[in-house]
């Protein structure tokens, strides 16, 4: 086994990575960027070396100084993560190359699943069913359309070296063809350097089922069972589970054995996965699942499959990488239970999931049922730099229903913020009845994108939960009565607050004591965090969207401020946009008001929360 290993990755899959070669004895060496110093993955190794500026191409896509890193540290293997370097053919081979252990599959591998028309061909040839489709070498538009034209609508285009759920367009009809491909090469040359696209036929009713496959240096090849990564947001993954519902156990030993006759196909060594495609219109039949690509890395969602199996996919990975072989057989293999996983996003879904970057400065999710996989920790700041996930919450229960409500309960209970989270709206997905059902497709949340994106309001215990922490009465639940009162001789009060959506609440309590009163108070429920403050007709100096102080939403750019000072404004005049994270962003008056003061400009970098305007309410 190896004594040491550098982990070329960042965030929560580097913390994964370092968490089981502890366990096993091994020393870890992190790298890390400019914005990186302080994170997670860094105190947690034994040593850490720094390799460059925030940006991924300075940094963390720099093969050179990842292997530089793991000679000077005198480290012995490279654990690419996914992600990044991960599917890189020949930054596997310069790792080999300098004489150091890869912690993944054969570059040669890597390349036959790199580009998905050949690796289309490559599993059609193993005899593994294949997505009906165009994969051909002709790229000429009219012929690609002829040959869309014969497969007939709907089709989708996909750049071949697409990744990530980006390089796709769906064509519903033959007159849209034409402008969907130009858009697609557009955007794959753009993202991929290659604008070579294949076609295919669009499934109906389709569900994404996958299968968790492990090959050895010693020919040895096992699959541990499938995943549904069904409820999808863009072609991206937001919930997994596994096993898939409604997965028979004849279709599954179809299935999973034609996943392990494409990973032997290419020699497969480590951790890979293999995606197909499934028209779930008549439920789960072998005869209508095709293949649709291989990742051959270690999957973002692979904690599901280590939850049913009881198996440590990283320790595997480093056992088999050491050359020893898979530490069990296909038949010491069996599925326990349901697993579920959702990954939390620093995004705000009521913003079209606009990223909210930002502190964390309160992140609890400590309850003992979930399983948390995570990069980083109270007190951390989401970077503008990086992918904006928070963390995988992952439970394990007998069945789907216990899964489903324990994993509800951990985002009900957890609490995230103030930065805004995409909690509320896993809370909503997992409580949507057609995915109860276990016969969701991937056009689930699209569907439903505005029932699962709206901002639920506050509950109305919450709410008075809140004002009685306001008015000094924390700790006596909603209409309790403290100190023997009777409720007909206890004081009614009433309040009007707001939260930081800007929403106004008049809320009436009994029941004042005189404990110490709060200015702002915080409602958790339902995944949702609501910051509750005293209403107030002339916004206070703490600011708030109900006051009359604007301030960034998120760090950002001032690209144009639309009004002056002393100037009138109606509400939802523009006041002002601003871009961030390469996407420009208006921010409007949110009552009728004056202009009392302009604290920005055109060109302006500006922090979160920086007061940008003042207005005064004539509401
Ligand atoms: P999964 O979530 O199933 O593991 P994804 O396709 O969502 O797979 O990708 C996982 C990670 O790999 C993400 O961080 C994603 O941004 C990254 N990724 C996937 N494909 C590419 C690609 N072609 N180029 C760059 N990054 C990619
Ligand atoms: P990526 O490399 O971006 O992960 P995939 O080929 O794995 O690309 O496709 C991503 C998602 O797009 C799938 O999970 C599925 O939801 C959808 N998809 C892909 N191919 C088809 C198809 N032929 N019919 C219907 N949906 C598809
Ligand atoms: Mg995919």
């Amino acid at each position: 086994m190896m004594k040491s290993l550098l982990i070329a990755n960042r965030g929560e899959i580097a913390c994964r990575v370092i968490k089981t070669a502890r366990r096993m004895g091994i020393r870890t060496v992190a790298v890390y960027s400019d914005a990186d110093a302080d994170a997670l993955h860094v105190r947690m190794a034994d040593e850490a070396v720094h390799i460059g500026a925030a940006p991924t191409r300075e940094s963390y896509l720099v093969g050179d100084k990842i292997i530089a890193a793991a000679k000077q540290t005198g480290a012995e293997a490279i654990h690419p993560g996914y992600g990044f370097l991960s599917e890189n053919a020949e930054f596997a081979q310069a790792v080999m190359d300098a004489g150091l252990i890869w912690v993944g599959p054969l570059p040669k591998s890597i390349t036959a699943m790199g580009l998905k028309d050949a690796a289309k061909k490559l599993m059609d040839d193993a005899g593994v069913p294949v997505t009906p489709g165009y994969m051909g070498e002709n790229q000429n538009p009219n012929h690609l359309k002829l040959e869309a034209d014969k497969i007939g609508y709907p089709v989708l285009i996909k750049a071949v070296a697409g990744g990530g759920g980006k390089g796709m367009r769906l064509v519903e009809q033959a007159d849209e063809f034409l402008d969907a491909l130009t858009s697609c090469k557009r955007e794959a040359s753009a993202s991929f350097g290659n604008d070579h696209v294949l076609i295919e036929k669009y499934i109906l009713s389709p569900r994404h089922i996958e299968v968790q496959v492990f090959g050895d240096s010693h020919g040895n090849v096992v699959h541990l069972f499938e995943r549904d990564c069904s409820l999808q947001r863009r072609h991206q993954k937001v919930v997994e589970e596994a096993p898939a519902p409604g997965m028979d156990e004849a279709t599954r030993l179809e299935l999973c054995a034609a996943a392990v006759r494409a990973a032997k196909a290419v020699d497969y060594r480590g951790a890979g996965t293999i995606e197909f495609i499934a028209d779930g219109s008549e439920g789960l039949r072998a005869d209508r699942i095709w293949f649709m690509e291989m990742n051959t890395r270690l999957q973002v969602e692979h904690p599901v499959t280590e939850e049913i199996t009881g198996v440590d996919l990283v320790e595997w990975q480093l056992r088999v990488a050491s050359g020893e072989p898979l530490p069990k057989r296909q038949d010491e293999l069996s599925i326990n239970g349901w697993a579920m996983e959702v990954r939390l996003y620093a995004e705000d879904p009521s913003k079209g999931f606009l990223p909210s970057i930002g502190k964390l400065d309160v992140f609890d999710y400590s309850d003992p049922m979930v399983r948390v996989d995570t990069g980083v920790e109270e007190g951390a700041e989401i970077s503008p730099h990086y992918d904006p996930m928070i963390a995988k919450l992952i439970v394990h229960g007998d069945t789907r229903e216990e899964a489903i409500a324990d994993l509800r309960y951990a985002l009900d209970a957890g609490e995230c913020g103030p930065l805004i989270t995409n909690a509320g709206f896993l809370f909503r997905v997992l409580g949507d009845e057609e995915f109860a059902s276990g016969t969701m497709d991937t056009g689930l949340i699209g569907r439903k994108l505005e029932e699962l994106t709206a901002r639920p309001e506050p509950s109305l215990e919450g709410l008075q939960t809140a004002v009685g922490e306001l008015l000094g009465r924390g700790g006596n639940g909603p209409w309790g009565l403290a100190g023997g009162l009777r409720l007909n001789a206890a004081p009614r009060r009433q309040m009007r607050v707001t939260d930081q959506h800007g929403r106004d609440f008049d809320v009436a309590l009994a029941g004042v004591s005189d404990e110490q009163p709060k200015r702002v108070a915080v409602i958790n429920e339902g995944g949702e965090r609501f910051v509750i403050k005293p209403w107030r007709a002339h916004g206070g100096a703490d600011g708030g969207v109900g006051s009359g102080s604007i301030l960034a939403p998120m760090p950002g750019r001032v690209i144009a401020v639309e009004v002056t000072a002393g100037q009138t404004v109606t509400k939802g005049q523009k006041l002002l946009t601003l871009e961030a994270m390469k996407m420009e962003h208006t921010l409007t008056a949110p009552f009728d008001g004056v202009v009392e003061a302009v604290n920005c400009a055109a060109g302006d970098q500006v922090q979160v929360d920086v007061l940008l305007i003042r207005l005064e309410n004539l509401e």
